[in-house]
């Protein structure tokens, strides 16, 4: 018989009743160090005292209105993204995968104003996620996620990932845009890598494509700066943010260049939820707080702390680990053994992981991990590679 709760999800075997900070206590007592964080979601860890307090104020004052009226609180983040960004307008979502929607929707759009409405290919990349709609799931096109769900959305086409030549030969005055996550996340933690992004700035700029970044995961101070993209000094013309925009308040952004938001007025596009009162509260202190340089200079020092932990781990578990990948705090660990089995033995060892594509076992901590968890996390990693190292019948 199934399940009360559609089955679509391959869940482990816990539930966690309360969580403070980096910590959450399962429903059966035991304590765990979260360095899975909802997957990126809760940058400040869970229950942030400033996130509690907007919150709670926010939801005794007004929790929603329609779009039909004017929402002071989304207008204070928007303004708040425009002055901290490339962006010169946002669009705000529930979710990552709405995101997804009105980038392509906007992309198109934008050819369509320019009068090239022939103007509809999508340029994505191999390992891509962009989320579930029918729409995201033909941009990504891998076939685990498209498979029987036909026919797909026309209008798009996968890249290899790295291959700078072949993306730019692909794009064309007749491509509509590239969309691109500046480290995929899903994918297993993959730098697409300065030389990639200039080089696709270059060549949209040349045919006129639009150039659309998927920030969902590696947005909002993830990697040491407030959007990865900033970085390699390449900004797009639409960027997809969600995840810890929210802090773990259901809550997305598009946020565009005006010139590619052209086509993007009143009725083209709208949310019953999108941008209501308590989701713009709580992501207008988030952006506050997350783009203080002191925060993100911070943000910056305890990568380089976990990551020279980490690096010690691969090297004192040669047959387990591979190597650590990623930036600031998305990091990464490839793995010899299948990456599921260390997660496993990080749920005994009371240390929360999530695994990636490629093998990889993905470290998303809070943005403000105290060094003291960094230290604990290390512990825990170590005695779980010990464990899944041993049971993988491999030494160390
Ligand atoms: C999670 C994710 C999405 C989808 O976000 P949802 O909130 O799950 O809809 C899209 N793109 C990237 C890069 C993501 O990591």
């Amino acid at each position: 018989m199934i399940a009360p709760v559609l089955p679509t999800y391959n869940r482990a075997p816990l539930s966690f009743q309360t969580g403070q900070g980096c910590w959450l206590t399962a429903t059966d007592g035991r304590r765990f160090l979260d360095l899975g964080s909802g997957i990126a979601v809760n940058a400040l860890g869970h229950a942030p005292r400033e996130l509690v307090q907007v919150l709670t104020e926010q939801a005794q004052k007004l929790w929603h209105v329609s779009n039909i009226y004017t929402i002071p609180e989304q207008e204070r983040l928007a303004a708040l993204l425009v002055e901290r960004s490339f962006a010169d307008t946002v669009f705000f979502t529930n979710s990552g995968t709405e995101t997804a929607e009105l980038a392509i929707k906007m992309a198109r759009r934008f050819h369509y104003e320019k009068g090239q409405p022939e103007r509809i290919e999508i340029l994505a990349f191999e390992g891509a996620f962009h989320g579930r709609s029918t729409g995201a799931i033909a941009a990504a096109g891998s076939e685990k996620m498209v498979k029987g769900f036909g026919p797909l959305m026309p209008g798009f086409r996968q890249l290899a990932w790295g291959d700078i030549e072949a993306a730019t030969a692909a794009i064309t005055e007749q491509t509509c845009a590239v969309m691109i996550e500046p480290v995929q996340g899903e994918g297993g933690i993959r730098p697409a890598g300065d030389a990639m992004l200039k080089a696709l700035r270059e060549r949209c700029d040349a045919t006129g494509t639009l150039l659309i970044f998927d920030e969902v995961q590696c947005g909002v101070g993830r990697t040491g700066k407030l959007f990865a993209q900033e970085w390699s000094g390449v900004a797009p013309d639409i960027m997809m943010v969600a995840k810890g925009i929210g802090g773990g308040f259901p809550l997305g952004a598009v946020l565009a260049k005006e010139a590619a938001a052209v086509g993007m007025g009143a009725g083209t596009h709208g949310s019953t939820y999108g941008g209501n009162p308590l989701g713009c509260a709580v992501g207008a202190k988030v952006i506050e707080i997350i783009s203080a340089p002191a925060f993100l200079a911070e943000v910056n020092r305890k990568a380089g702390l976990f990551r020279q932990g980490l690096e010690a781990l691969v090297a004192s578990h040669p047959d387990v680990l591979e190597a650590v990948r990623g930036e600031g705090l998305m990091l990464g660990l490839k793995c010899k053994i299948p990456s599921g089995d260390l997660v496993a033995a990080g749920y005994d060892a009371g240390v929360l992981t999530v695994a990636a594509a490629d093998n990889v076992l993905r470290l998303l901590p809070a943005l403000n991990i105290p060094d003291v968890d960094i230290a604990e996390a290390l512990t825990r990693l170590d005695l779980a590679c010990s464990t899944a190292g041993k049971a993988a019948n491999v030494s160390s």
